[in-house]
């Protein structure tokens, strides 16, 4: 749009030309038969005035130019003429929010009547297509012209009404507060009409009374309007539809008329340039949020108008939330790509994305109050709570892909979809030409895009609230479902069913679900339900397995009240649609994909999983097979396989199933017992229901059987040695009491030595591989397998075999390497268990073939796969000789263990895994410690094997990583190394690496006349959550004094009391705290306190953070000088160190016990808490 002329003496807004010259000519011919066509028309009217014909337009100009109102309906009806003249007169007829008004015909701009709404105090159906509209003292009589036009128009009228009649009496004849107001002569009419200049309109009235009961002849919109002086005590009001030349009675009055009406330009134009524009689109008209009339605000980042009180409410939320601008002030913001976005955009259809989903009882009206307006805004823009999401929901790479594709068209919906449901603005496109979304739509001139994106570059997405009301009210159901039909019910019961119900229990009853309530009936013809469940009130609804009742085919439904339903037919079809049917009824929209699975149960429950654990969420749980689907309150949906869980169990007295899968652990909160006991019942069952076919076996990380990975592992520990391992026979009852507890839960089960005979365990294993169903090759494969073992030349013969091992379903595929690669061991070590490639051949063809060993084929097969097996299975050759460089150490370990077992060595030293300066492969060192090495010693060993010089201020130290927790700890030089390993956690290794603050540490130290210190810190204690050691809390200011006994914690500075106070020689500071915690600063301190005065020893870990790295730095070396009495680093640096070590004995690992370097995490932390209590437990107590 063209810069607005602002002038006072303002121009009619430029318009198209050929509509304005058509205009022109209009205006001029009125000019002309002015006084005629004024007198003929008032006079052969007597009593109704109106206006002379006006300047008539396309429909198009109207719409934007004077009736600024939304029209919310219009059409020609047969009006009552006045004063009881015989003819009813055809008359177009308007209505919007504020006024009813009729024209003579459908082309005309101004109106012969118009009738405020607020006035109308009865409309009503009389007679035949007739109705009534009663205003004070006056009733209007219009006829449609049928019967449903008729019963619209009274429908529209009253819904525009409805609740009006107050404001009769709150300004009692004014539709506004007028600015100026008199009787004026309108040059052509005899009488003098009474005129309203009010905000931006002009109102003519026939006298003061009908403008006292709001019924009058026009309103003319000032937004088209220009003002001219013509003669004394004349001017003209010109508009592009007609010529109003106005007579005053004096000229002072003139001039104060004149300026009246300016000021209303001036206020329409201030209204109108961006308002008019975006309003042109219908449903701008309307707030967005509350539906009030012409809204003057908008959001201009989430693209929708609003009126004036949801704007206030709008700003609450904050400018990262809703950017508010005013239509009506904020010109500069309102450039033409931003007001092209609305028209293209327009409330209506942004609010089929932002409130696709709101329940009538959240809706706001133009009346709500501001508290409902401020919760309505918050969950709507805040939380998202009512937006349509998006397909890509949660799924960060492709929502960001989608959106780099999209803007460089243009749809500009779909962009404000996929920002609002996560997109990122900021991500990378990929292309160094165009590296943001934002270039990539001014690439493609997609400027519309460009303009949103670019109002939402810093947007907070919405985000739902953790908070008290995330209850199911949060969800809104499905569009309703209906369904009916005969159904068989036993009578409800309020614990669950554990016995077969007979046919004889069940009652034939008629159900039904409508309106979100499920009902069931004696018949058909009752009228009366017999009982009724809301659908808002269904937890849980199992499907059972076909005949484990009477009927065949049952559902169970349980109720928020703790009863359960059970409902049965022999008709699968009547049973499916059913489940669907209840299921749609109370799974909401935003857990919908779960309706689309074939789940055995299907419901709600409470949970928390590791990123919150103050709060319980809402979530919507599915059961399939063992897969547990889940929508949690704020994200998409997710997977949990039951089958590969690290660990499922109750706790907290059966009121807390606790999943925990790699990488993170979800509990899930007994809310009501009932539903929740089934619920764990049949999770429980899922996870650890041992099928007949290999895939659904628990599973490990890599998809291997644990039970196949419990024996590998098992043998490979204890059984390498073992003479015949693999062909001699365990004994039969307890081989089968160990394949039974393997079914029963094959993760609960840990192979110990003593425990369990090594060729048990080897017999157990081949057992499992000959009951397989469909085997480990498969059924449709074997044969193929078999005869590829006849194939004659080798290239071709192992190109086959890999073909076929890449046709083998995942899981079969990860089995057969694990087992090749251990059975590829065990022949390695041949001379022990005199077990060579044939021997194991012999035994495993037949086995994993399943066949009656009869001929060798199966052997053969089995023999090429060991024999090539680093071809076959394409294997690291460096990577398989470490594997047997360890199963060596091993087996030498044993030995060596055999001979000196039970006795232990004292102080006995192990090897273990250090990295100098990073983590990696390369950088791996394995070193011997024995119990006597120090911090420095390990430091200057490592440091010797690679040939690296020390420097002097090089401070080389050796830190405690803890990679999960994300802090470190340089060890003081002197402090002994090997209790250090006894207390790692598998996520934990030690890096010899410099340290660059020791410098500056000694320094600080340097310069002080004794080591204390005190200050400010923000504390955040780890509070236990559920018992299980987890944090909880925040971060709060403290202050601290540190001295040479202990570490004081006040409240603050004034404090008199310490709230707590530690001994400074039982912390363990480490450097950094986990991003998890959220720490305030980048500066933080995990402090590890662990008492060991009482009989249990004691550990708390809490966090305190700094405001600047300095202070940090201070702290941490007060710390450390306390703790060691001022000795932070040798006098003489390393060097010393360096040359006492070299005097000592060679630390390279010899016949030493073993930490295992490798390893599941869990086998790691399973091995390693063994191995801190005894050392040879490792060795005892293997899975
Ligand atoms: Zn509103």
């Amino acid at each position: 749009m063209s810069a607005p002329d602002r002038d006072m003496s303002l121009q009619v807004p430029s318009l198209p030309k050929g509509r304005y010259s058509s205009l022109c000519s209009d205006d001029e011919q009125l000019d002309d038969d002015e006084s005629t066509l004024w007198q003929d028309e008032v006079g052969s009217l007597k009593g109704s005035v109106y206006l002379p014909k006006s300047g008539r337009l396309s429909q198009a100009a109207k719409e934007d130019s004077s009736q600024l109102a939304a029209v919310i309906k219009m059409g020609w009806l047969d009006k009552n003429p006045p004063q009881g003249a015989l003819y009813y007169q055809r008359r177009w007829v308007k209505l919007d929010v504020d006024y009813l008004r009729y024209f003579d015909n459908d082309k005309d701009v101004y109106s012969k009547g118009i009738i405020s709404t607020a006035f109308i105090s009865n409309v009503s159906s009389v007679g035949e297509l007739k109705f009534d509209v009663v205003t004070t003292n006056r009733t209007f009589i219009f006829r449609a012209e049928t019967e449903a036009e008729r019963n619209d128009w009274v429908t529209a009228l009253q819904d525009c009404t409805r609740g009006r009649q107050l404001r009769n009496t709150m300004s009692p004849g004014s539709p506004l507060a007028p600015d100026y107001k008199g009787y004026l002569e309108l040059r052509g009419i005899r009488s003098k009409l009474y005129t309203v200049v009010a905000l931006d309109k002009v109102f003519l009235y026939k006298n003061i009374e009908d403008y006292r009961i709001g019924v009058g002849i026009t309103s003319i919109e000032m937004n088209v309007g220009n003002v001219k002086e013509t003669d004394r005590r004349t001017f003209d009001l010109t508009t592009p539809y007609r010529i109003f030349s106005f007579i005053a009675e004096s000229e002072q009055l003139r001039e104060q008329w004149v300026d009246a009406m300016r000021d209303a330009i001036g206020e329409a134009l201030s209204n109108s340039e961006v308002a008019d524009r975006i309003w042109a689109e219908p449903s701008n008209s309307f707030c967005a949020d509350c539906g009030a009339p012409k809204p003057e605000w908008a959001a201009i980042n989430l693209c929708v108008v609003v009126c004036k009180r949801c704007a206030g409410e709008h700003r609450g939320l904050g400018p990262s939330i809703s950017k508010v601008r005013s239509l009506k002030m904020d010109r500069k913001v309102w450039t033409e790509e931003l007001i092209q976005v609305f028209l293209l955009l327009g409330n209506e259809r942004v609010n089929s994305f932002w409130a696709a989903n709101v329940p009538p009882s959240e809706a706001l009206t133009p009346s709500s109050c501001s508290e409902e307006r401020r919760r309505f805004i918050t969950n709507k823009y805040r939380q998202g709570k009512y937006r349509k999401y998006h397909p890509l929901y949660g799924n960060q790479r492709e929502l960001n892909n989608a959106l780099c594709i999209n803007v460089q068209c243009s749809d500009v919906l779909e962009t404000l979809s996929l920002i609002f449901c996560g997109a990122d603005v900021n991500c990378s496109t990929g292309m160094a030409s165009c590296p943001t979304p934002l270039s990539l739509a001014n690439a493609h001139s997609q400027l519309l895009q460009a303009e949103l994106i670019s109002h939402n570059l810093n947007t907070e997405l919405p985000r739902s609230e953790v908070g008290g009301d995330m209850e199911a009210l949060h969800y809104l159901p499905q569009p309703c479902v209906s369904h009916n039909g005969f159904l068989y019910k036993t009578a409800s019961m309020a614990r669950a069913i554990t016995e077969r119900k007979s046919k004889e229990e069940f009652s034939r009853r008629w159900c039904t679900l409508n309106d979100g309530t499920f009902s069931y009936y004696e018949s058909d013809k009752n009228s009366n339900p017999n009982g009724a469940l809301k659908a808002s009130e269904i937890v849980c609804l199992a499907v059972d397995a076909p005949e484990k009742h009477g009927y065949d085919h049952t559902f169970e439904l349980y109720s928020e009240s703790e009863r359960l339903y059970l409902f049965g037919t022999d008709d699968p079809g009547s049973h499916k649609e059913w489940v669907k049917s209840i299921a749609k009824s109370f799974i909401p929209a935003s857990a919908e994909p779960l309706l689309r699975l074939g789940f055995e149960r299907i419901g709600r429950l409470k949970c928390k999983d590791g990123l919150n654990l103050q709060t319980s969420k809402v979530g919507w749980f599915a059961l399939v097979d063992s897969t547990l689907h889940a929508y949690l309150a704020d994200s998409h949906g997710e997977e949990i396989h039951l089958r590969k869980l690290n660990e499922l169990s109750i706790q907290q007295d059966n009121e807390v199933l606790v999943l925990v899968e790699r990488g993170r652990t979800l509990y899930i909160e007994g809310e009501r017992k009932l539903d929740f006991a089934g619920w764990c019942a049949a999770i429980q069952a899922a996870a650890g229901r041992g099928g007949d076919t290999l895939s659904q076996q628990q599973l490990t990380e890599t998809d291997i059987p644990v039970i196949v990975h419990s024996c590998i592992g098992y043998i490979t520990q204890c059984g390498l040695a073992s003479e015949g391992i693999y062909r001699k026979s365990g004994v039969n009852s307890r081989v089968a009491a160990l394949c039974d507890r393997f079914r029963q839960d094959a993760r609960s089960l840990r192979l110990r030595e003593g425990e369990h005979q090594v060729d048990d365990v080897s017999t157990t294993l081949k057992r499992f591989f000959r009951d397989l169903e469909e085997g480990l090759f498969t059924s449709e494969d074997a044969s193929n397998w078999l005869s590829t073992a006849a194939i004659q030349d080798e290239s071709t013969k192992l190109s086959k075999y890999q073909v076929l091992l890449e046709r083998l379903p995942r899981v079969n595929k990860a089995t057969l390497q694990a087992l090749i690669n251990h059975l590829y061991c065990v022949q390695r070590f041949s001379e022990l268990n005199q077990m060579n490639l044939h021997n194991l051949a012999i035994v495993f063809g037949p086995t994993l073939f399943q066949t009656d060993g009869k001929d060798y084929t199966a052997g053969r097969a089995i023999e090429d796969l060991i024999q090539y097996y680093t071809l076959i299975f394409e294997v690291d050759e460096q990577q398989l000789k470490k594997q047997l460089e360890e199963i060596t150490v091993i087996i030498k370990v044993r030995e060596k263990l055999s001979v000196k077992f039970p006795s232990t060595e004292p102080g006995g030293h192990f090897i273990c895994t250090v990295y100098l300066e990073e983590k990696k492969d390369t950088a791996e060192q394995h070193v011997k410690i024995p119990g006597s090495m120090t911090a420095a010693e390990l430091t200057c060993e490592v440091l010797n094997r690679r040939n690296i010089p020390v420097k002097d201020k090089d401070y080389w130290s050796c830190w405690e990583v803890c990679d999960k927790e994300e802090m470190e700890r340089p060890l003081h030089y002197q402090e002994r190394v090997l209790p250090i390993l006894h207390s790692f956690g598998t996520d934990s290794h030690l890096l010899i690496k410099k340290h660059l603050a020791m410098d500056m540490m000694v320094l600080y130290l340097g310069n002080k006349a004794d080591a204390s210190k005190h200050g400010n810190m923000k504390f955040r204690e780890e509070r236990s959550i559920l018992g299980l050691g987890l944090s909880s809390g925040s971060f709060h200011d403290r202050y601290f004094i540190l001295n040479s006994s202990s570490l004081r914690m006040y409240k603050e500075i004034r404090s008199n009391r310490a709230e707590r106070e530690w001994p400074v020689k039982n912390l363990k500071v480490y450097l950094g705290i986990k991003k998890k915690l959220r720490p305030p600063t980048c500066w933080g301190l995990t402090v590890v306190y662990e008492s060991k005065k009482q009989e249990k020893a004691e550990k708390q870990q809490w966090y305190l953070c700094c405001d600047t790295q300095s202070e940090m730095r201070e702290w941490f070396a007060t710390f450390l000088s306390i703790q060691h009495d001022g000795d932070v680093w040798p006098q003489d640096g390393l060097k010393q160190v360096q040359a006492n070590r070299e005097l000592t004995t060679d630390t390279r690992h010899g016949n030493v016990s073993l930490i295992p370097l490798r390893g599941s995490e869990n086998e790691m932390r399973n091995s390693v808490a063994a191995f801190s209590q005894d050392p040879l437990a490792l060795f005892r107590d293997v899975r």
